[in-house]
């Protein structure tokens, strides 16, 4: 309390200091005493923002819905940046993707002291898994379904970052993707809802914490359903009924706005054909008054402008409809700043609409005690202390080998020794800046492992590493482009890349292949129509295999790959998506066997592409095929090619140890089996509990994850898991009733309906790995 009290006065002096030579008039020192506040209570907020608020102009309350790209920050002697002319107009509410502490400062000085009323500026950045010491991808993370491991990498984020200047993400990013083609996917918790509500839930708490200046603002998105788009193609379209909307896509939207999260990002899709940003029902209906939330809404990326083209008016139009939505700031799109003194005047919005959404900013920068100390992430000395420590990457490292995933482990061919000799084979063999993944926007590639640089290291003094690159991505070099990005890979001669590694691999003891996607070729607008290996990296494969000896393939990749002929064909297969700056020690960890493999699947791994949208908690359909089938079954909801079932379910992930489950023993509403370690090593196992509501008023899935838990067991070990099956987890939401019937037009309620539950307990979501017993509720 004292420390705090102490920080407290230091940042009033420092605040202080730094107002006063630039005040000089009157006005301006009554206003620099009015922004100083030092205890934090709602109370207090209100009083400090009404007293702002009522001192504003409405070109100052527009400014602060303005969030602008950095853009040209520098200002020259002659010429002044258009960003810090607009800073000391207060003509801004916040910045995105800035980076270099001295670029912020400077806008934030030109805001404190030459502004009219000093209102600082807010600075975001999408640090969506980590900073500099970067974790792995979104959907990698949640694999490990280890909460407190991915708070503590939100934490380390919000650390590093706001050493940086930052202390507002764009993140968590919690849209359910059922479509594996969509290019997203990489950056979500998967296609479960009750996963992705943890996760959430944890991100928020991690980034945030009680907002000291180690912590960020969250900004959940994107709210809402932008997972959903049809086919799998970014920006497209959505079209959702309610009740998949309440039980499969909202909950984790509400986890995170009930974690007390700060912000909310609008999506760019409709949402009952009406874009989200513009949508009243869903920003103020049920994100703000259903779901009790109360802090700000941003715009996606421009998604102002973009209401223009969905086909629903002018700029000006776009905008009214954004600001009486609910929507506060407005991202790049220059719609509100633009137009929204115009509508006052036309009287097409109020000056209460407008108050509201200033407001709402005002109040956040306030939590973040940006009033208090303008510059309290702007502080050079943390920037030397604080980022990519040891400690830090440690945490990364421990994460991303949590993360992977074993698919298959033929004749225990993993671990490996560290010894004899190793071909080491593949694009992402030897490719540093694609390690981390998409949406790296701080790392140092610079000072990243490569994989086989970390295998060098990994086995030195015991083992031999030989290397080849051995194809390309792909045999298209404009696909190879494309998937490249912001982090290209150079094309090479194919034929040559070939011949090099049949030959580094005639002399190996073992052949592990470091295969898949390229970092961009999963994330924002990075769709893809085909999820097999590439047909580069198959032929290769397939000349590998020819020489007898045993392959490992290290599958990189930021959605579900289509590994069926690997499947078939390689006796070892380790989905290793993309882990971060660390990855390359914490493949290693793995391959060698320091580390078990405990990664579970988050997503179903098609058998081909044409399964998707695969998810496995989908609905029975009036003509069901049991799971498992072998045969096609004429009129019957299956396909003549293809068997229903996924190559790999969600929760799926092997170990190099076995674990064996008693039945469930139910105590009233307590469902406990035993777990046993019964293989040669010590290891993690995620127990998972699902439930299926046998009879209910509407249609319910086959299954639905209900609760998990990871924990560690010794060989030999056993050891109780018990869930307690609260009302909560049997409840569902659906439209209510009306005379004995669903009334489709009515609000939605979530309900309990007596009746019979399957308990289903075991280490994947596949029927023929679970216990099951039935829960009779009166
Ligand atoms: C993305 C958002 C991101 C924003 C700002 C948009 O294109 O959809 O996820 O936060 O850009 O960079």
């Amino acid at each position: 309390m004292k420390r705090i009290i102490t920080l407290s006065l230091l940042a009033l002096l420092l605040q202080f200091c730094m107002n006063t030579p630039a005040m000089g008039q009157s006005a301006r020192a009554s206003k620099s005493k009015k922004n100083t506040t030092t205890t934090k209570t709602a109370g207090d907020m209100n009083t400090f923002i009404n007293d702002l608020l009522s001192r504003m102009t409405v070109e100052e309350k527009i400014g602060q819905l303005n969030l602008l790209p950095g853009g040209d920050i520098t200002t020259g002697a002659k010429k002044e940046s258009p960003i810090i002319s607009l800073a000391a107009e207060g003509k801004i509410g916040a910045l995105l993707n800035v980076k270099g502490l001295e670029n912020l400062r400077q806008v934030q000085e030109t805001a404190v002291k030459r502004s009219r009323l000093s209102i600082p500026v807010l600075f975001g950045m999408d640090v969506i898994h980590g900073y500099e010491t970067v974790f792995p991808i979104p959907l990698a993370q949640s694999c490990s379904w280890d909460i407190n491991a991915i708070e503590q990498g939100a934490k380390i984020a919000a650390k590093e970052a706001t050493a940086n200047g930052i202390c507002w993400t764009y993140s968590p990013m919690v849209d359910i993707a059922l479509d594996a083609r969509w290019g997203r996917i990489a950056e979500g918790g998967g296609e479960d809802p009750f996963l992705q509500a943890r996760i959430a839930e944890a991100m928020v708490r991690g980034y945030q914490g009680n907002y000291s200046e180690e912590n960020m603002m969250a900004c959940v998105k994107h709210y809402a359903l932008y997972g959903g788009a049809e086919a799998g193609r970014d920006y497209n379209t959505v079209d959702m009924s309610h009740v998949r909307m309440y039980n499969q896509f909202f909950p984790a939207y509400e986890a995170a706005a009930k974690a007390g999260a700060g912000s909310f990002m609008t999506s760019f899709n409709v949402v009952d054909y009406l874009p989200a940003t513009a949508n009243k029902w869903l920003i103020d209906g049920v994100l703000r008054k259903e779901w009790g939330w109360n802090g700000f809404v941003v715009t996606d990326y421009g998604s102002i402008g973009e209401i223009i083209k969905h086909g629903l008016g002018d700029l000006q139009q776009a905008s009214v409809m954004a600001l009486k939505a609910g929507t506060d700031m407005d991202m790049c799109a220059e719609g509100f700043m633009k137009t929204l003194g115009q509508s006052l005047q036309e009287g097409k919005i109020s000056i209460d609409e407008l108050d509201q959404a200033c407001r709402r900013i005002l109040e956040a920068k306030w939590k973040l005690g940006l009033f208090e100390d303008p510059y309290r992430f702007l502080k050079p000395k943390r920037r030397a202390t604080d980022v990519y420590t040891q400690e830090h990457r440690t945490a990364a490292r421990n994460l991303a080998a949590e993360t992977f995933v074993l698919l298959k482990n033929e004749g225990g061919l993993l671990p490996l020794k560290k010894s004899g000799r190793i071909a080491l084979i593949g694009p992402m063999a030897d490719n540093r800046n694609n390690m981390v993944g998409t949406w790296t926007v701080a790392s140092d590639d610079g000072r990243i492992a490569s994989l086989k640089e970390a295998m060098e290291k990994a086995v030195e003094g015991k083992a031999t590493v030989a290397y080849a690159q051995g194809c390309n991505f792909c045999s298209d070099s404009l696909l190879q482009q494309a998937g490249g990005f912001y982090r290209p890979t150079p094309f090479r001669d194919g034929s040559q890349l070939m011949a090099e590694a049949l030959r580094t691999a005639r002399d190996a003891d073992v052949i592990v292949c470091a295969m898949g996607e390229s970092a961009e070729m999963s994330g924002e607008s990075s769709s893809r129509s085909r999820l097999e290996i590439f047909d580069s990296q198959k032929a290769l494969l397939e000349e590998l295999l020819k020489t007898g000896k045993p392959i490992v393939l290290l599958n990189f990749s930021g959605r579900p790959t289509v590994l069926t002929w690997e499947a078939a064909h390689l006796p070892a297969i380790l989905n290793v998506w993309f882990g971060g700056s660390e990855s390359g020690d914490a493949i290693c960890d793995v391959l060698f066997g320091d580390k078990c493999p405990s990664g579970k699947l988050t997503v179903s791994m098609p058998q081909t592409t044409g399964q998707e949208p695969l998810f496995y908690n989908h609905l029975p359909t009036g003509r069901p095929v049991s799971e498992g089938a072998t045969n096609f079954s004429k009129f019957s909801s299956n396909y003549l090619d293809v068997r229903n079932d996924p190559l790999y379910p969600f929760g799926f992930g092997l170990s190099y140890t076995t674990f064996t489950y008693s039945d469930i023993h139910l105590n009233g509403r307590r469902a406990t089996v035993t777990v046993t370690n019964t293989g040669l090593y010590d290891a993690d196992e995620v127990v998972q509990l699902y439930i299926h509501d046998v009879v209910a008023s509407i249609s319910r899935p086959v299954k639905e994850l209900k609760g998990f838990e990871r924990i560690h067991l010794k060989k030999g070990e056993s050891r109780e898991v018990t869930f307690e099956i609260t009302d909560d987890l049997l409840k569902y939401y659906r439209p209510s009733m009306k005379d004995g019937c669903i009334d489709m037009s009515g609000p939605m309620d979530f309900v309990l309906e007596p009746g019979d539950f399957e308990i289903m307990i075991g280490p994947d979501s596949s029927a023929k790995h679970l216990k099951k017993t039935v829960l009779r509720v009166e």
